[in-house]
């Protein structure tokens, strides 16, 4: 049976971010309301490519996250939506928490499957080891999915741009509390390593804090973030900020490249979902080879620099 969807998309720069038209291929099939908070005219057309019926401005009088939460509340009654998607970023888990709060529904987080028909969804449990599937019983299924973990696919419909906006008084006594006062960039303006496509990780064979260059050479020629191990952030290499890991981030990207990382549990629990692994390893009975769909023996110091040339 077709669910009314709502999906949480969200704009950087008038343009729709990829990780939101991966969470649209998850409602394909489905009736798609896209919900931008702003003005979606500039993005309109890229969202009725990838699905979605009706496209809709929702206008909050500020942007607080819990004032924002509050009108999103009010959208999902106002469509009468039965399952409403968005991104596991840090929007994501910031919005749906409050909107489950206000709505009194239970959320799935980080999910990297769902089903929305059957009401199932698949997320990763004790540290990545195991993958559970659940099935949710509730009228509304809230859901947020780990960044790139689907593959956008376009699915044109003709999209009708409209726009929403609601009274929320009443709705969430919090309202206003939190007030955004400056959004700060990365010092660098480095791609955030939860929704990057490709990730160069260096684990504590980069020895040096300096040696990241290397990786950042090789990380601008594949469009990459660079990612560390906890071993290479304890030896003051590189920012906690970067660290991938059961401690660190998890990420999803199309493509892992891990540069004399070992491979330890903690480490893959972080990584595991990535679609393609690869390994420069000098020692070819690290573990990281037996979790990896290509590798490398050799030294990186050797090898990222030929590969960022080849590049
Ligand atoms: P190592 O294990 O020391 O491996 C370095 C690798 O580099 C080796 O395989 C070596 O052969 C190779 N190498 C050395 N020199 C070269 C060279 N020149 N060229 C090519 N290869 C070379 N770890 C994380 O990464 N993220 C986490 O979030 C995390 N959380 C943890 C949470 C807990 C509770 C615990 C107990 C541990 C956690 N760890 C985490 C630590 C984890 O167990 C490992 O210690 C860590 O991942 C090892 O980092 P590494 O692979 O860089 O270093």
């Amino acid at each position: 049976m077709i669910q009314k969807t709502g999906v949480l998309i969200e704009v950087e720069n008038n343009t729709v971010k990829e990780t939101s038209l991966g969470v649209m291929t998850a409602a394909t099939g489905q009736e798609i309301t896209a919900l931008v908070l702003g003005n979606a005219s500039a993005v309109k057309d890229k969202l009725a490519e990838y699905g979605a019926a009706k496209i809709v401005s929702i206008t909050a009088a500020d942007d607080s996250p819990d004032l924002q939460a509050a009108i999103l509340a009010a959208a999902v009654k106002e469509y009468n939506f039965e399952a409403l998607l968005g991104t596991a970023s840090a929007t994501g888990r910031d919005l749906f928490a409050r909107l489950a709060a206000i709505l009194d529904e239970p959320l799935v987080s980080d999910c990297v499957q769902v089903n929305i028909a059957e009401k199932t969804v698949k997320k990763s449990h004790f540290s990545g080891k195991t993958f559970a599937t659940l099935k949710i019983n509730s009228s509304l299924l809230l859901c947020t999915i780990r960044p790139n973990s689907i593959d956008p696919a376009a699915s044109p419909v003709a999209g009708e741009l409209m726009e929403f906006t609601a009274d929320v008084t009443g709705l969430n006594n919090n309202r206003g509390l939190i007030k955004i006062k400056e959004t700060k960039k990365d010092d660098q303006g480095k791609m955030d390593l939860t929704e990057a496509p490709v990730i160069i990780t260096g684990g504590r064979a980069i020895k040096a804090a300096e040696n990241y260059k290397m990786l950042e050479t090789c990380a601008q020629k594949l469009g990459a973030a660079v990612g560390a191990s906890r071993a290479a952030v304890d030896a003051g290499y590189a920012p906690h900020s970067m660290q991938v890991g059961q401690t660190g981030k998890t990420v999803s990207p199309k493509l892992y490249i891990a540069c004399g990382v070992s491979g330890a549990v903690q480490h893959y629990a972080g990584m595991k979902t990535s679609k393609v692994i690869v390994a420069i390893n000098e020692d070819k009975d690290a573990p990281i080879f037996s979790k990896c769909d290509y590798g490398i023996v050799g030294d990186i110091f050797d090898v990222v620099p030929v590969l960022t040339e080849k590049l």
